[in-house]
């Protein structure tokens, strides 16, 4: 085995929980709709608004790798169907999206990455649209490869091959970390990365794909497995 020469990692739910995180992005865009286009509040609801965006979801599955595209369509489609103005789509985006990278990390997460960054390069490799500069931890990272830039998501290769000649090394250096047993272990092997899975739940490993090099509870368990196994 090489040596493990740079770390990509998942964000949502691996540095943060991201249901709170969408609850309260949906609250934020819902309170802006309330004082900008009370009809469309009054008409779309959170639950209404969100069964938008899944109808969305579902009639474009050439977005699915897009979930800033897939909002804006669905705000889109509630202004049209409420009367108000189509120009409201990106301030009510806007809403949204500032209240989504208003991330609350997990407590193990500044930690580790402090210890993580000082050894390796870091990459961020996501299928949501967070930004990293803004949720305030960018300072870790090289870069950011996301779905939404590369136009494949995980657990597809394109994207893990976008961050391996990002990081200019080969897929076995590199040691991804992810929660998501299919998208990031499956998708990481997949590529011909090394995986460590981030089971914060006490999940029981899915039977039907093999397993990932690394088994960690946390970052700082992480972190300590990496100081001890790749000198
Ligand atoms: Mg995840």
């Amino acid at each position: 085995m090489p040596a493990i020469k740079a770390l990509s990692l998942d964000l949502d739910d691996t540095l943060w929980p991201i249901w709170p995180i969408i609850e309260r992005a949906e609250t934020a865009l819902h309170e802006f709709l309330l004082v900008h286009a009370p009809a469309t509040a009054a008409q779309f609801p959170i639950p209404a608004m969100r069964h938008v965006r899944e109808q969305i979801a579902q009639a474009h599955p050439e977005l699915a790798h897009d979930f800033t595209a897939q909002r804006k369509l669905s705000l889109q489609h509630a202004f049209r169907l409420s009367g108000e103005s189509e120009a409201l789509v990106d301030p009510a985006f806007d809403a949204f999206f500032r209240a989504r990278n208003d991330v609350t990390l997990y407590e193990d997460c500044l930690p580790a990455l402090e210890r993580l960054a000082a050894r390796f390069p870091l990459i961020a490799l996501t299928n949501g649209n967070a930004d990293l500069q803004r949720t305030g931890i960018g300072h870790f990272f090289l870069g950011c490869v996301s779905a939404r830039d590369i136009g494949h998501a995980k657990p597809h290769a394109p994207i893990f091959e976008a961050t391996r000649r990002r990081l200019d090394l080969d897929a076995a250096q590199i040691l991804h970390v992810g929660d998501d047993p299919w998208l990031d272990v499956q998708g990481a092997h997949g590529a011909g990365f090394r995986s460590a899975w981030i089971n914060r739940t006490e999940a029981v490993w899915p039977a039907d794909i093999a397993a990932a090099h690394v088994t960690v509870t946390d970052l700082t368990q992480l972190a300590d497995w990496l100081e001890e196994n790749a000198a």
